[in-house]
């Protein structure tokens, strides 16, 4: 149904210069900005986006960026709300399946945990998806939908009854009615609203590259739980994987100063040789993992989304779609709040957000957390332990649906834009 435009608060002539102002334009800011400005009932709001490392879109043909992201159905649904998956599926690559096994088993093991698409009655499981081409992407088509843009940091907030004044690195001062913070798991709007984050630092690197598989892989996102951390090989093209290697941090150190021949025979003895020989294809980085945990998603004029709310250990894969769907979910909160009459930065319609989110997000992030422990165990009864999970939920038909919907997206109190894909 198509809504009225609400007027914009800042257009009325209240002491504001923007409706809402998002810090950080990464995947989940930049996604949060377009939405607000494509939404028919968000449209009419003044929006404005921080972010100090504008992305540059990568030149057709040039080799991927090495940050890709394993992104689910409802990802892509968000992304077709935005307008901007046509240019990002030109560069991503969809796999059929899943099969997760540990170490103290092999692949083939009955006891493996294996998932196709077509089981699922779905055409894929989900992209891989290359980060530069998607920020740009978004970036690109928040400066199309008439999103105000701006490149020095956030630096200060000061949050009052009916605004918050956000203060930009060169000195600038915007006052909004809404601030959403989406700079990362570093947020300084988080801190600077007084909102407390655990952090966790696992003392484990990702390490990330690509890699020529010498057997095929057959379109299948493969992960081997070791006891150092989870070894996923991802396809992205013909017999071409993104590795994200989970390693004590002193190990993914020595990784990434092997030589290559040492490098390629050490992953492909990680991988059980799964597929075959493995070898490097590009350059090697490791990024240090942290859980950080904001205590509340949103506070009065503040909401909090993406890494700045829930920074995970990325062995599932959820991140980036987690705060996607905090993306959608704020701007169905901000529509609902319009159609009443209610002003989108007050308590009530931050507050509804919020534990919303957090509802969704935090068993999610614990799982994810309770599953790095389980795996990374190498004592007896839990590796057992482990190991007969495994066949258990593989050999349960209800699990194994449970499973498949949690992979795409689609489990729980699913924002209307990720199910649908489309504009409202
Ligand atoms: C090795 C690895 C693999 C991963 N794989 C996956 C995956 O397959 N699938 C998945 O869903 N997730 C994955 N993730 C998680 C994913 O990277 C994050 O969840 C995601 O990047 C969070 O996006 P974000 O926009 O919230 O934050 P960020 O990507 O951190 O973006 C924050 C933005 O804020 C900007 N910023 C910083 N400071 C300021 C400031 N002061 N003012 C204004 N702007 C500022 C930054 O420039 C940046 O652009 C992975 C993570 C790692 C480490």
């Amino acid at each position: 149904m198509k809504m009225a435009m609400p007027p914009s608060t800042a257009r009325r002539g209240q002491r504001r210069d923007l409706d809402i102002l998002i810090g950080g334009g990464g995947v989940v800011g930049a996604a949060t900005a377009v939405l607000l400005a494509r939404q028919s009932a968000t449209c009419g709001l003044t929006v404005g986006l921080v972010e100090p490392r504008p992305p540059l879109m990568p030149v057709p043909g040039s080799a991927w960026d090495l940050r890709v992201f394993a992104l689910s159905r409802a990802s892509q649904h968000v992304l077709q709300a935005a307008g901007v998956w046509p240019v990002v599926s030109s560069r991503a690559h969809a796999y059929q399946g899943m099969r997760v096994w540990d170490a103290s088993d092999t692949a083939d093991s009955p006891r493996a945990l294996a998932f196709s698409a077509a089981e699922a009655g779905e055409s894929d499981l989900g992209h891989m998806t290359e980060v530069a081409t998607l920020q740009a992407a978004l970036y690109a088509a928040a400066l199309q939908a008439g999103v105000r843009l701006f490149t020095a940091p956030v630096t200060g907030l000061e949050i009052s009854a009916d605004h918050a004044r956000i203060t930009l690195a060169d000195g600038e001062q915007l006052r909004a009615g809404l601030v959403v913070a989406a700079e990362g798991r570093d947020s300084p709007i988080r801190g600077l609203a007084g909102i407390e984050a655990s952090v966790h630092d696992y003392q484990q690197s990702g390490l990330v590259a690509f890699l020529q598989s010498e057997q095929s892989h057959q379109e299948i996102a493969w992960q081997r739980f070791l006891p150092t951390g989870p070894l996923g090989l991802l396809p992205v093209a013909d017999r071409r994987l993104s590795v994200v290697w989970t390693l004590p941090s002193d190990t993914a150190a020595q990784m990434l100063a092997m030589d290559e021949a040492a490098f390629n025979a050490a992953i492909t003895t990680a991988s059980d040789g799964v597929l075959g020989a493995l070898r490097l294809d590009s350059a090697r980085v490791a990024v240090p993992l942290r859980r950080v945990t904001a205590k509340h998603y949103g506070v009065a004029r503040v909401a909090l989304v993406g890494d700045a709310a829930h920074a995970v250990h990325p062995l599932a894969g959820q991140g980036a779609n987690l705060g996607l769907l905090d993306a959608a979910a704020l701007v169905q909160v901000v529509a609902e709040a319009l159609a009443r009459g209610e002003d989108p930065g007050d308590a009530g319609p931050v507050g509804r957000y919020a534990r919303w989110r957090r509802a969704e997000a935090a068993p999610l992030t614990l799982g994810v957390h309770g599953l790095q422990w389980l795996f990374g165990s190498s004592l007896g009864p839990v590796v057992a332990a482990r190991r007969t999970g495994l066949g258990w939920v593989g050999s349960s038909a209800w699990l194994r649906r449970q499973f498949i919907t949690h992979a795409l997206g689609l489990a729980g109190e699913v924002p209307r834009l990720a199910l649908t894909g489309q504009r409202d």
